[in-house]
């Protein structure tokens, strides 16, 4: 049995892969460039292809103090969850304006107009989960099979 640690950036096992991305603090040591936007996002990590998921997409996001989205976007087929993990700031969604913080959990269904800003003086953090909308037909608690006993090694 492998005992894997911290060290080891990447981990790719027959049935998972582990990619660790760094502390949220560090984000910014990634930034993601859009090909039909002029300026590079800093502190946006795009996890998909990192972890090769096949269902969503996953991005891990610092967002400065002070800054706001120039631009709304919606979505052709990808609802989005937007987890806001620290710091305040605001959504804007179809002319709504929805306060988030810590803990702050926002869906967004393929045609809503979205954007953020984080109007605070502290960096906001936060996690944008898509997944294609209407896609979850099983039923979650139905697709769970056990698997065994866990054995964890003596380290
Ligand atoms: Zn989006």
């Amino acid at each position: 049995m492998a005992v894997h640690k911290l060290e080891e950036k990447k981990i790719e096992g027959a049935n998972f892969t582990c990619f660790h991305a760094g502390k949220f603090a560090d984000l910014f040591q990634y930034e993601f460039k859009h090909p039909k936007v002029e300026k590079a996002a800093p502190g946006k990590l795009l996890v998909k292809d990192q972890l090769g998921l096949t269902g969503m997409q996953v991005s891990l996001n610092r967002f400065p103090a002070g800054r706001s989205m120039p631009f709304l976007h919606s979505h052709k087929q990808n609802e989005e969850l937007y987890i806001f993990v620290g710091g305040e700031g605001q959504m804007l969604i179809d002319g709504e304006i929805i306060d988030v913080t810590e803990g702050t959990c926002v869906r967004v269904n393929t045609k809503g107009a979205r954007a953020w800003r984080n109007n605070s003086k502290e960096d906001l953090y936060f996690i944008c989960i898509q997944a294609k909308e209407n896609s979850l037909s099983q039923d979650t608690l139905d697709d769970g099979v056990p698997a065994g006993t866990p054995h964890w090694v003596q380290q």
